[in-house]
């Protein structure tokens, strides 16, 4: 019965504060190396390259191709050899292949998100893809980011897509906690949960629920609110925590099972999670109020509630069971549920949440 909670050493959040990154980053080492895809590295090179330089540091550049394989963490490792800082800049998926270079040579490790999309900038692991886009494992590295540098301007002008996407990863953190917790499953550190991860989790959801909306509003327009700011936090530190600190369940077993199937492909992260959490919501056999409150919160804030969003109209019977076999795999966190969970129930459970949410949002569609 050992608790444990782990967490980054600092997280800095605002408007603008890529500028002070040298300071924020506080290291003694001589050398940073950036890990940035071209397209981030227009938008924010030129700012965290002289932020980093303002203190004394040099800097090189290591081109990110695009997916966390274990080839690219390879590359870009081989790249990084010597650096004293490695800052990852990007999606999750240049943080996680980041997070793996600077456990390798065991060097400081800035997070740099500039999308909103998963809980990558502040975990110890990275999912691990193959060549074929389909996910391989989370591979666990030991160490946390030393500080996590979200700045809210470059968050709030990326997309809005993948601000949704990270609202869905937010929503799910809640329900997988609570679920692990109460089962009392290992988290991701193999510990006991602590009151303190649990909070954080229902807290996370508490502020996508009551600021999501307005959140959304406001990054439809590029515009950086104090909802925005709030939101933000939830779906970047309190996600990241809650589901590291708190545990997992069906929903992201779901979610890997889903990407084995090539439609998907297209969907982001957090748009297949949402599917898993209403899977994992009939699979636990919750009242269906709480079902169609989430599909209702869903709804609001334009997040995927049906197959056929994430690209899955009208699934095979084999691609169902290749998704429900995939999410049953023994190390998936889909085991962390109270009870024995069988490929079946995973399919069965599938199919009838996305009938369900599909004759919810009839009912709420006008006319
Ligand atoms: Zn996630």
């Amino acid at each position: 019965m050992t608790r444990i909670f782990r967490s980054p050493s600092a997280y800095v959040q605002g408007r603008h504060v890529i500028d002070n990154i040298g300071e924020h980053a506080q290291t003694d080492g001589s050398r940073a190396v950036i890990i940035a895809d071209p397209a981030v590295r227009g938008i924010v090179g030129d700012s965290i390259r002289s932020g980093l330089e303002a203190t004394g540091l040099t800097t090189d550049f290591v081109d990110f191709g695009g997916t966390c394989t274990d080839s690219g963490i390879d590359r870009a490792a081989e790249e990084a050899e010597g650096a004293d800082l490695v800052v990852g800049a990007g999606g999750g998926r240049t943080l996680d292949t980041a997070k793996a270079v600077a456990a390798r040579h065991d060097t400081r490790m800035v997070t740099v998100p500039t999308i909103a999309s998963t809980d990558a900038p502040t975990s110890s692991l990275s999912v691990v893809y193959t060549e074929e886009g389909e996910f391989e494992e989370l591979r666990f590295h030991g160490v946390h980011p030393d500080l996590v540098l979200v700045d809210t301007a470059v968050i709030a002008a990326a997309p809005i897509r993948f601000f949704r996407s990270g609202i869905a990863d937010a929503i799910a953190t809640r329900f997988e906690a609570e679920t692990a917790i109460e089962a009392g499953a290992e988290n991701v550190f193999g510990g006991q949960s602590t009151r303190a991860a649990r909070a954080i989790a229902r807290e996370c959801f508490r502020t996508v629920e009551a600021h999501g909306e307005s959140a959304l509003a406001a990054v439809e327009r590029d515009a950086v609110t104090k909802n925005v700011e709030s939101v933000v936090e939830a779906a970047t530190l309190l996600s990241g925590i809650g589901f590291e600190s708190g545990g997992l369940a069906a929903a992201h077993a779901v979610h890997d099972g889903l990407t084995r199937i090539e439609p998907t492909h297209d969907a982001t992260h957090g748009e297949k999670v949402n599917i898993g959490t209403l899977t994992q919501l009939v699979l636990e056999g919750r009242d269906i109020e709480e079902f169609h409150d989430i599909v209702d919160l869903s709804l609001d804030l334009n997040l995927s509630v049906t197959l056929a969003q994430i690209g899955l109209t009208d699934p095979s019977d084999e691609q169902l069971r290749t998704i429900a076999e995939a999410a049953c795999q023994p190390q998936e966190t889909i085991h962390n549920e109270p009870f024995d969970v069988s490929p079946e129930a995973v399919r069965e459970a599938l199919v009838t949440a996305d009938e369900l949410a599909r004759q919810r949002r009839n009912t709420r569609e006008p006319g």
